[in-house]
């Protein structure tokens, strides 16, 4: 844990360092000025500020009001430090944002107890943040094949898209479908099937070429792959790629005529045309083109591609 200490007054430091040195676990770093130990802080890695509240220049008042002002959602525990303590100026800088008030001359054992304190705070704060990202990461994610579900999959395609129109380039996303799965499945067996779309999943997250490029399971045999900043050139040959990653799966069954299972593709590109952004029409559009586009390859006979761009088909 680091601590960050703030006071004007350097025999009030030197008296907290010692304090501070007993405990091999604590990391600490010495401040008399509150201005340079507001830079500290924005510079990030302090867990705990201790805080002089009379100083020249800006009280510990006021910084702490900047701090929480910065921090956002974040919390930083803070215990303030003073000589005068009544109880109306104990209140005053509860109120201010601080978390513990002492009085100096500090005292030892008073100070750690604080500090102990603030620690198991933290480290519940830590926990809680954990499950929370934890939870929002199971509510995004197929449980089968571990990519995004079709909620992450709108989070992140209206975001791709946002950008898109920001920065004025085009966006490309790939509806892929497994071929005849029906058929697989009643040869095979659902777990076989289900075997097939992990594989499918595993496969086409080796086709992404970005971090930004979004991978999901759409809904039952329907993949996506949205390709930020594609044209319609380029999403044409990752979806070739797909097509090769499938051969060489290769995933043998007698109920498609390749002998092993293919994917049909549909790709859609949206050029932005400076009308207006509405991310959830964009993202529709981008979705029923590419439908029908993945359509046309299937009554081609699947194990193909299909390309429509959407400024042509929808205004
Ligand atoms: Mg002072």
């Amino acid at each position: 844990m680091h601590v960050l200490v703030v006071d004007d007054d350097h025999g009030d430091l030197d008296q907290v360092e010692r304090v501070l040195k007993a405990d091999p676990t604590l990391q600490y770093t010495l401040c008399d000025r509150p201005d340079r130990a507001l830079n500290l802080l924005n510079k990030g890695g302090v867990d705990l500020l201790l805080l002089d509240i009379h100083m020249p220049g800006m009280d510990g008042l006021k910084m702490i009001q900047q701090v929480r002002s910065m921090q956002g959602e974040a919390w930083l525990p803070t215990i303030f430090m003073t000589g005068v303590l009544d109880a109306k100026s104990r209140a005053r800088s509860l109120d201010a944002g601080g978390d513990a008030v002492l009085t100096k001359p500090i005292e030892a054992e008073v100070l750690m107890g604080q500090i102990s304190a603030m620690r198991r705070l933290v480290e519940a704060q830590r926990r809680l943040k954990e499950s929370r990202d934890e939870m929002e990461k199971i509510a995004r994610e197929d449980n089968l094949t571990g990519i995004l579900n079709r909620r992450g999959i709108d989070q992140e395609l209206q975001q791709a898209i946002a950008l898109s129109w920001r920065f004025n380039t085009p966006m490309s996303l790939l509806l892929i479908d497994v071929d005849r799965f029906k058929l697989f499945n009643d040869a095979h067996g659902h777990l076989a099937g289900d075997d097939v779309l992990r594989q499918v999943g595993k496969g086409l997250g080796r086709c992404m070429q970005r971090q930004s490029d979004v991978l999901g399971r759409f809904g039952g045999e329907e993949f996506i792959l949205g390709l930020p900043a594609t044209d319609q050139v380029g999403a044409a040959a990752v979806g070739q790629r797909v097509l090769e990653t499938m051969k060489e799966i290769n995933i043998a069954t007698d109920t498609n005529p390749c002998g092993h299972v293919t994917v049909s593709i549909g790709i859609s590109t949206l050029v932005p045309t400076g009308g207006p952004m509405d991310v959830s029409k964009r993202a529709l559009d981008l979705l029923q083109v590419a439908d029908q586009a993945m359509y046309e390859a299937k009554g081609a006979g699947g194990a193909t591609i299909r390309s429509a761009t959407v400024s042509e088909l929808s205004t």
